[in-house]
C-alpha cells in the first residue's frame, strides 16, 4: 500500500537516519524542504523531495496537501490518560480557594481518583480512554506513553496496565506503558509507606513482568511522595525485569530525583520545575532525557522549568503532556509546544524537536519515529498553509492541523 503526498508547502523535521536526539544548540535547528512531495509504501516514509521530480503516482492512494505542510507527528512520552471520570470538583475547589485536605476530602487528589479506578470496569476504563486517545490522535499525536498508578493494589496496577494494552493492540497510533505503583501511598497503607514499597517490589512487579504489561517502570520520587531511597530501590527491582526507569523529579521539590535517575541509567527524568545549576550539571553527558510538562505548570500556576538553562547547558529537552485528571486535563501537543515558547522562551524549533524527535527517545523509540526519515514510520500530519513554522505555535488556538496519518494511513475517526 503506497501513499504519495503532494503539493507540500514545507516539510518540517526532516532529519539524517541514526540521530536518535539532538541537544543544545542543534535543537535549534528544524531541517525543511519547500514545494515538496513525500511517498510511503506499507506504512514507512520511502523517499521525499522538490514537486519539479515529483513521481507519478502510479499505484499509489493521492493526497494533494494544497501547499499546507508537513509535520512528523507528535511523541507525547508523559501521560497518565487511562483514569476514571474527571476532578472539574477539584478544580472548582481550588478556584475557591480550598486547601488540599479539604479538596482531598471532597474527592480530588490521587487517592480518590484510585478509588474511582477501583470502582470501575475494565470495558468502561478502556472506553474512556479510547476517547481521550481519539482525541490526541486528531490534535497531531502518533506515539504515547501511558502510566498506570491510579491503581495502587496489584489487581487494579493490572486492571489499568490491561486497558494501556488494550488501547496498544486497537489504536493505530504507537503505545508505550510504564508501570507506575509508586505514584501515591495506597490508602490502605497509609503510615505504612515502606510496606507499600515492599509491596511494589516483590507483588506488584513481578505481577507485572510476569504478563509482559509494562515497557518502563517510574517513581514519584519527591517531597512528601517517595524518598531517594526507596526511588533506588524501585528502580534496581524493575531493572531486574528488564524494565528501564523514567522518574518524576523535582515537581514539588530539589528531591534528589534526578541524581538518582541518572545514576540508575533512567531513560527520562520528568517534571523538573525545581532545577538547580547541580542538577542539570549532573544531566550532562548522560543518556537520560530531561521532560518538561509545561502544561501542568500552566495549570496548577506553578513555575516553569529552566528550558533555557538547559539548553545552553547542552542539554536536549523533550517536551510531553501529561494528561492527567488532577493537573494537566489535556493532551494538546500544539499547545504544549506553544507554551514551551510563551513561558519557557524556548524558540518554535526547539520546541517542535524537543515534542518530536526528542519525546520519541524518552520512550526509546526513536529509532523509528519522532522525524521525517526514509526507513521511519510515516506517522505525520498536514496543515492549512502557513506563511512560516513559527506561525504554528504563534497562532496558538487556530486549528491548523487539517489531516492526520498514521503508519501511512489516514485517521478517519
Ligand atoms: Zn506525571
Amino acid at each position: 500500500m503506497k501513499l504519495l503526498v503532494r503539493n507540500i508547502g514545507r516539510i518540517v523535521g526532516i532529519q539524517p537516519a541514526g540521530r536518535l536526539r539532538v541537544c543544545g544548540e542543534e535543537m535549534g535547528r528544524l531541517e525543511t524542504l519547500d514545494d515538496a512531495w513525500l511517498l510511503a509504501d506499507e506504512g514507512r516514509i520511502a523517499a521525499f523531495g522538490r514537486m519539479s521530480e515529483c513521481p507519478s503516482g502510479e499505484g499509489a492512494q493521492v493526497v494533494d496537501a494544497a501547499g499546507g505542510m508537513l509535520f512528523p507527528s507528535f511523541c507525547d512520552s508523559h501521560t497518565h490518560l487511562v483514569y476514571a471520570g474527571s476532578r472539574e470538583q477539584e478544580f472548582l475547589d481550588k478556584i475557591n480557594g480550598l486547601s488540599y485536605e479539604e479538596i482531598a476530602r471532597r474527592g480530588g487528589g490521587i487517592l480518590n481518583s484510585a478509588d474511582r479506578l477501583h470502582d470501575t470496569s475494565e470495558d468502561e476504563l478502556y472506553r474512556q480512554a479510547m476517547a481521550r486517545v481519539r482525541e490526541i490522535i486528531r490534535m497531531g499525536t502518533g506515539c504515547v506513553e501511558i502510566k498506570s498508578g491510579y491503581g495502587l493494589s496489584t489487581d487494579d496496577e493490572l486492571k489499568m496496565l490491561r486497558v494501556i494494552r488494550r488501547i496498544r493492540e486497537t489504536a493505530p497510533l504507537t503505545v508505550r506503558a510504564t508501570f507506575l505503583g509508586a505514584h501515591a501511598v495506597a490508602r490502605a497503607y497509609v503510615g505504612r509507606q515502606a510496606e507499600y514499597v515492599d509491596s511494589v517490589c516483590s507483588e506488584m512487579l513481578p505481577a507485572v513482568a510476569r504478563e509482559g504489561l509494562a515497557d518502563f517502570v517510574d517513581v514519584f520520587c519527591d517531597e512528601g511522595f517517595f524518598t531517594v531511597g526507596e526511588t533506588a530501590r524501585i528502580i534496581e527491582a524493575g531493572s531486574r525485569f528488564g524494565l528501564r526507569a523514567k522518574i518524576h523529579a523535582n515537581e514539588l521539590a530539589v528531591s534528589g530525583g534526578v541524581q538518582v535517575g541518572v545514576a540508575y541509567g533512567a531513560l527520562s527524568v520528568d517534571h523538573l520545575e525545581r532545577m538547580g545549576a547541580e542538577e542539570i550539571e549532573v544531566l550532562r553527558g548522560t543518556a537520560t532525557m530531561p521532560t518538561l510538562l509545561p502544561g501542568a505548570a500552566f495549570f496548577l500556576g506553578m513555575s516553569y522549568p529552566p528550558a533555557r538553562e538547559m539548553i545552553r547547558a547542552g542539554l536536549g529537552v523533550a517536551l510531553a503532556s501529561d494528561y492527567n485528571p488532577g493537573s494537566s486535563p489535556s493532551g494538546n501537543m500544539r499547545m504544549v509546544v506553544s507554551l514551551a515558547s510563551i513561558r519557557m522562551k524556548m524558540t518554535p524549533a526547539e520546541a517542535i524537536n524537543a515534542a518530536t524527535l526528542n519525546g520519541a527517545y524518552a520512550m526509546d523509540l526513536s529509532r523509528d519515529h519522532g522525524s521525517i526519515t526514509p526507513g521511519k514510520a510515516a506517522d505525520f500530519f498536514l496543515t492549512d498553509p502557513m506563511p512560516s513554522v513559527e506561525f504554528f505555535s504563534y497562532a496558538y488556538q487556530t486549528p491548523l492541523i487539517r489531516r492526520v496519518f498514521l503508519r501511512g494511513e489516514e485517521y478517519k475517526g
